[in-house]
């Protein structure tokens, strides 16, 4: 098996690594790295919880740091587009993480804030530039920020950036970079639209695939309960009474839903914040920084607020609503699990969701179990819409990259509380080995 100290990394960066308690490589790690450090261009199939964030960051980080070029005023040297205002911080943060033995300069710019800091932030000009589309854009209209001597250019979550509408802007962006540059392209799946866009930027470009929807489903125990649509709050309340739940993320569709979560949990004593879009940036960086340091047990959130959250240690994710998007389940129960860990997801169905449920069965390709221990789930919800089918899942951890123990707290927590692999009829929250209603056990 490949390990970092195979990769060729510099020393700066390896000791990095070893504070960060990696030992492996992820896949994408291993495959992405040898090819980058050699200037190719690359195109990745991989969603966040992969390591992708270091696979493209710790290459860049040694060509710029030996190159002996400085950046000139006003421009990056690398720039990495993506999508959203916290995945940006978090990328930001990771180059901080993983070159923080160098001395390479950061700067992160993002819409919804002032932008005073951003413009003085990039005003020397920086190694890596992190930023969302938007506010790039404007800080170039207004001379601000150049693009003509960069050398790398990352397009992280090329999917979502296209269905979030910033096709536009990124084809201007794109349209200023200099000819000459290692361009890297990310995105968890492949529409003839992002092939389209690959194909336009890309020369030559490695191709590394890693943990397709399916596969990376089957690393989280996942479970539904069949429930009225007035029960879920206090199905949620009843679930939260397990310590074992040390950090849940809760997935409402609507932002109003989302509020109402948060607020009834904190009425019931439990400490919850909720994130989504009409929040400041202030308060959902604060949110975010609350459940990442264990201050609130909850957080609430919609489907885009959480894009790409990075944070170790949720132990469950919980679907207080299923998404009309099974893609949306895909990403939304990968928050758990991430890197290899293994992590918990239980999804609450009403009446009116269970064609949700089918359409994200038929998308993992496997049966979600009913989790059986708890007394609120509806039978006649799971009987009448959702037949029973052989659940025939293997528990297989095929994940990537290894943490040593103590590399960070948290990271082992989805662990409890969870029961035996097989079998039925035990009490255990986690969901596998649970019945199907009639009993079937599963297989
Ligand atoms: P990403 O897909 O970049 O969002 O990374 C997902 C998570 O995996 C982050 O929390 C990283 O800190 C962690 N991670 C990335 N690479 C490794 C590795 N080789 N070993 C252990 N953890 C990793």
């Amino acid at each position: 098996m490949t390990t970092f100290s195979d990769l060729n990394l510099i020393e700066p960066i390896q000791t990095a690594l070893d504070a960060e308690g990696y030992v492996t490589p992820t896949p994408i790690q291993a495959q992405a790295i040898p090819a980058l450090l050699q200037g190719r261009d690359m195109l990745g199939i991989a969603q966040t919880g992969t390591g992708k964030t270091a696979a493209f960051t710790l290459p860049l980080l040694q060509i710029l740091s030996t190159s002996g070029r400085k950046p000139m005023p006003r421009s990056p040297r690398a720039l990495i587009l993506t999508p959203t205002r916290e995945l940006a911080v978090q990328i930001h943060e990771s180059i901080g993480n993983y070159g923080k033995n160098l001395k390479m300069s950061r700067a992160v710019v993002f819409g919804g804030v002032g932008q005073g800091a951003q413009v003085s932030s990039t005003a020397r000009g920086v190694d890596f530039l992190v930023a969302t589309p938007g506010r790039l854009m404007d800080l170039i209209e207004q001379g601000h920020i150049k693009l003509d001597v960069l050398e790398a250019f990352v397009l992280d979550e090329a999917d979502r950036m296209l269905d979030m509408g910033f096709i536009h802007a990124v084809k201007r962006i794109v349209a200023m970079l200099p000819k000459q540059r290692q361009t890297l392209l990310f995105s968890a799946t492949m529409p003839d639209s992002v092939a389209g866009l690959a194909a336009s930027l890309l020369r030559d470009p490695i191709r590394v695939e890693v943990t397709p929807a399916a596969t990376s489903a089957e690393r989280v125990q996942q479970s539904v309960m069949f429930v009225e649509k007035e029960k879920k709050r206090s199905l949620l309340s009843e679930l939260l009474r397990d310590q074992s739940l040390v950090r849940a993320l809760v997935f409402t569709r609507t932002k109003h839903g989302a509020n109402r979560v948060a607020e009834q949990l904190a009425k019931t004593g439990v400490k919850a914040d909720a994130i989504h879009g009409n929040k400041s940036q202030g308060a959902r960086q604060k949110a975010l920084e609350s459940f990442r340091n264990g201050k609130i047990r909850v957080l609430v959130a919609t489907d885009i607020a959480a894009r790409g959250i990075d944070i170790d240690g949720i132990s469950h994710v919980i679907n207080f609503d299923l998404p009309n998007e099974p893609e949306s389940y895909v990403h939304r129960i990968g928050r758990t699990a991430r890197a290899g860990a293994e992590g918990i997801a239980v999804s609450f169905c009403d009446a009116e969701e269970t064609g949700y449920l089918r359409d994200i069965e038929k998308t993992i390709r496997m049966p979600v179990a009913v989790n059986a221990a708890h007394p609120f789930h509806n039978e006649q919800i799971a009987t009448a819409k959702h037949p029973q089918k052989p659940a025939a899942r293997s528990h297989n951890n095929n994940g990537g990259g290894n943490r040593r123990p103590g590399g960070r707290p948290g990271q082992h927590a989805a662990g409890q509380g969870r029961g035996p692999k097989q079998g039925g009829g035990q009490k255990s929250f986690g969901g596998n080995g649970a019945r199907r209603p009639s009993g079937e056990a599963r297989a």
